[in-house]
Formats: structure tokens, C-alpha cells, sequence
């Protein structure tokens, strides 16, 4: 659920990938387009140690139960363990959707991220760019991880992939077709890296431009309770569409209208819409509209209620009739910003 964050550098890369790709579609068959997201789901050791890491510093430092427990170590384990969540405590407090590091300091997490879900071995850590604290930290913590909680989370981790993999192969191609129109839009057709992890963050998951080659990387955290069943399906598109293709295009869109309507909106509008559009469509695509019982994320888990009261009400009012196909794109479009403008 988080807001990626608008980096200047990736984000222009992203651009150019996304005109490299258009290119290629231009030049292609038709029917050589990929309609939906390829997901590329992945259950990585390296991926789970670093978000472990960064979590349980962070814990530590601010006195927060721990979620392995040094008790159950042997002395040995528990020196280097320690020693890990050390090395590890810089980035304690660091954003985890941050790509870019100021010059000088030391790398984001999102591009260690980055660099730890290209190594497939979990045995031989192969990532030349790692800062060498990070290395050594990732390195004797990994037999202490394989010794404390990896075959659990390895098993969380495949189970929750188990469970959403017939979730997309049933009604992503549907989802994914309704979300594009809605935005007016196109997926990549390159894939999306989906990590299940022991954690991602305060919202439980988050997504960042990815490696290169790739249309994003979404870090979930596997054993949330907000990620599962219909939810993973709604979460894991969510998740998706904070790429520029559709998050982009939602922004860009925005801005024109306000521009035009001399308003303005709050600028994380785009991030409520996403929330809407997948949830509703996703409702549609599971066959849950007239079911009173099921909720979208957005309302089930109160997303809407700290400051997005207003965009809610205007969503509601103004962008739910387009997505029903009664009013056409542009006309909802002003309405929704006009109203998500208006003081709460
Ligand atoms: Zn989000």
C-alpha cells in the first residue's frame, strides 16, 4: 500500500522503459501485446534476511519485542546475530520505498532490495554491489536465519503463493483488462517481481521501480492478514498499479483536470483513486457486487478515513458511475476532482 516514492532518476528510467516498450508494441503484432501484469512471485532467502534484518534493528533500538528470539540461540549465533542487526542499524529508520540515497550516504533499501531479489542462491550471496557492511551482516546472519525461522517463512511464504497464483489465473486476465480501461491504460510486458516476505514495512507491503528489465518489484508481507484470500488478489493488483503506467497516468490525469478547473487537489488523490478502482473492480471481477458482507481494502481496513474522507465521498459519488459505465471518463474525471477539492 505504499506510495512509491517519486524519485526523479527512476522515475525517468521508468519512462524510458515504458518508451522502449511502447515501441516495441507499436512495432509488434497486435496480438502480441500482454494483456495483464506477468507476475513473477518469488520466495527469496536473501530478500526475507534483509527485511528481517532492517525490522528487528529497528525493533531492537526502540525496545519492540523481537520477532526471533536470541534466547533460543547458541552463543555463538547470538554474537552474530547481533552483530548483523549493528550493521544493520542505520537503515532501522529508513524508508523502505526510497530508490535513490542523497550522494555520499549510503544506499536506499529499495535499491539493496533491488540488488538481494536478483540472487536466486540461497546458499552464495552474489551481489557485487553490496556495501560491505550489508554483505557481512547478510552473511553471518544466514546461518543463524536458517537455524531460527527461514523454514517456517519459507513455508508462509510458498503457502500464500500457493493461494494467489489461482487467484490470477483465474481472474487477473479479467482484472487486469478492467483496471487498463478504467485508466485508459496499459500493463508493461515486462514482468513483475513480487517478493513474499517475512515483512514489508508498516503497511505490510509496498512496491519500487525494480531491477532493470522488470516493470516493478512488490515486496508483500506473506503473513499479513491484510493480504489474504480475495485481498491478495485486490492487494497484489493494488500493488501492480502503483507502477507509471497506471499510478502514472492516474497523476498525470489529475493534474491536467486541476490545471483546467483552476483547483487543487491533495496530492496523494491518485493513491485513493488506485485504492478505489482495484477494489470495486475487483469486487466485479470475484462476482462479490451484490454481496453486502464482502468490502474492498479501502473501506474494509479504514484506508480512507485519516484524510481521504473527502476523496472517499467524491469516489463514491462522482468515479463509481464511470466504472459502471454510466457516465463517460471525462466527465467523471471533473466531477472527482473538482469534489475531492472541496474542503472536508
Ligand atoms: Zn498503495
Amino acid at each position: 500500500m505504499r506510495v512509491r516514492s517519486a524519485a526523479r532518476g527512476s522515475t525517468r528510467f521508468a519512462a524510458t522503459l515504458a518508451a522502449v516498450a511502447a515501441a516495441i508494441v507499436t512495432q509488434a503484432a497486435p496480438c502480441a501485446r500482454r494483456a495483464e501484469p506477468a507476475f513473477r512471485f518469488q520466495n527469496n532467502f536473501w530478500v526475507n534476511l534483509h527485511h528481517l534484518l532492517r525490522g528487528e534493528s529497528r525493533r531492537r533500538g526502540l525496545h519492540l519485542p523481537l520477532r526471533v528470539d536470541p534466547t533460543a540461540m547458541t552463543p555463538a549465533e547470538r554474537a552474530a546475530w547481533s552483530d548483523a542487526l549493528d550493521r544493520y542499524a542505520p537503515y532501522g529508520g529508513r524508508d523502505l520505498v526510497a530508490l535513490v540515497s542523497d550522494p555520499g550516504l549510503i544506499p536506499s533499501l529499495g535499491a539493496l532490495n533491488n540488488m538481494l531479489t536478483l540472487v536466486a542462491d540461497d546458499r552464495h550471496l552474489d551481489a557485487p554491489e553490496l556495501p560491505a557492511d550489508v554483505r557481512t551482516a547478510l552473511t553471518e546472519a544466514a546461518p543463524v536465519y536458517r537455524a531460527h525461522g527461514w523454514a517456517n517463512q519459507q513455508a508462509v511464504n510458498a503457502a500464500w503463493i500457493a493461494a494467489v497464483r489461482p487467484l490470477v489465473a483465474r481472474y487477473g486476465a479479467a482484472l487486469a483488462d478492467a483496471i487498463a480501461a478504467a485508466y485508459r491504460s496499459a500493463w508493461s510486458t515486462e514482468p513483475y517481481l513480487v517478493d513474499a516476505c517475512a515483512e514489508a514495512g508498516p503497511d505490510g507491503g509496498y512496491t519500487i521501480d525494480g531491477p532493470p528489465g522488470t516493470a516493478a518489484h512488490t515486496t508483500i508481507e506473506a503473513a499479513n492478514p491484510e493480504y489474504q484470500g480475495d485481498m491478495a488478489l485486490e492487494m497484489l493488483f493494488h500493488e501492480a498499479s502503483h507502477t507509471e503506467a497506471m499510478a502514472g497516468r492516474v497523476r498525470a490525469e489529475i493534474a491536467r483536470v486541476a490545471a483546467d478547473e483552476h483547483v487543487e487537489t491533495q496530492p496523494d488523490l491518485w493513491h485513493a483513486v488506485i485504492f478505489y478502482t482495484t477494489g470495486e473492480l475487483a469486487r466485479r471481477v470475484l462476482g462479490k457486487t451484490n454481496d453486502p458482507t464482502y468490502l474492498p481494502a479501502g473501506d474494509r481496513y479504514h484506508v480512507y478515513d485519516r484524510r481521504w474522507k473527502t476523496a472517499r465521498a467524491a469516489l463514491g459519488k462522482d468515479w463509481q458511475p464511470y466504472l459502471d459505465g454510466r457516465v463517460d471518463y471525462e466527465t467523471a474525471l471533473r466531477a472527482l476532482v473538482r469534489d475531492a477539492s472541496q474542503a472536508p
